[in-house]
């Protein structure tokens, strides 16, 4: 059976200068699961990446000007339109100098009334002051963090007390079987994750980072049409010429892996909104 590494920040980085780019391709420039309400429900991905942006914003209770950090905040899109459309100053960190370049050159920087700012940091070790913002939100970032409870911790430091967190991410939805096992290790040590946590594990590093635990909502079957689509863009890079054969085969090997993930129904999505007390 395969073993999990344990990633540090640097192959962190490392993997998203890689993937970023293909990664928004497949997703409509949000590097992020959609939402789509039922089997019926035939929003184009764009769209339902940005609705599940707007559902996290909507958890944040925003007043305009409000000072918000986006912790992961990949090449940009939700911190540009959450700066946008809530009038907010929103502050992206990643591990990836090309997110940071790629995040720059988005239409829309510096255009809007709200605005965006980008820089490299470890949401382990965040560069803010105390209670520097009035909320912060994660999209899919924590469970790259080998220390999730540094990072919560982190993060509530420089909230405002009555400050709000929303975090949208990956939890493993009961023990894993060894087969399920198999399937997960696989995707940790392509995609650089640690091993996933419980809804518990999360709840207990938000209540011991001094937040109250607001609604924890399971969003799983809503999100569940993205991997198909994550699946299917990355098959067509891996067989692209133009592309260089390590990335192919690098592409080839987390078709597989994913594909083998899919089969199985260990993940779950939540949302969860937390307030500092
Ligand atoms: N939230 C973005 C991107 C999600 S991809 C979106 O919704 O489009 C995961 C992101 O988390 C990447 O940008 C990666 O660099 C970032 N990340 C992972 N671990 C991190 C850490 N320790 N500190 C800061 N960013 C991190």
């Amino acid at each position: 059976m395969a073993k999990n590494h344990v990633p540090g920040s640097s192959d962190v980085g490392t993997l998203y200068d890689r993937m970023s780019e293909v990664l928004m391709e497949a997703l409509g420039d949000n590097i992020h699961y959609g939402f789509w309400d039922d089997d019926n429900d035939d929003t184009p991905v764009r769209e339902a990446t940005d609705r599940l942006t707007d559902m996290v914003a909507q958890r944040l209770d925003l007043a305009a000007g409000a000072r918000v950090l986006d912790v992961g905040c990949g090449t940009g899109r939700s911190t540009l339109r959450i700066a946008d459309r809530h009038r907010a100053h929103v502050t992206g960190v990643t591990l990836s100098p090309r997110e940071v370049q790629l995040a720059m050159t988005q239409p829309g920087v510096g255009l809007g009334i709200g605005q965006a700012t980008f820089q490299l940091a470890d949401a382990m070790e965040l560069p803010f002051p105390d209670g520097h913002f009035d909320s912060a939100y994660a999209i899919e970032s924590i469970a790259h963090m080998p220390d999730r409870g540094k990072a919560i911790a982190e993060i509530a430091r420089t909230l405002r007390p009555g400050g709000r967190l929303v975090i949208q991410d990956f939890f493993l939805a009961h023990t894993p079987t060894p087969r399920e096992l198999e399937a997960l290790t696989a995707v940790w040590d392509i995609f650089e994750f640690p091993p996933f946590g419980t809804q518990k594990d999360f709840e207990d590093d938000i209540t011991a980072a001094g937040l109250d635990l607001v609604a924890y909502e399971n969003i799983t079957t809503n999100l569940r049409r993205t991997m198909r689509l994550i699946v299917s863009t990355l098959r067509s890079k891996a067989e692209e010429p133009e592309i260089e054969k390590e990335t192919r085969d690098f592409l080839a090997e987390l078709v597989v892996a994913l594909e083998q993930l899919m089969a199985t129904g260990i993940i779950r999505h939540s949302l969860i909104t937390a307030r500092r007390r």
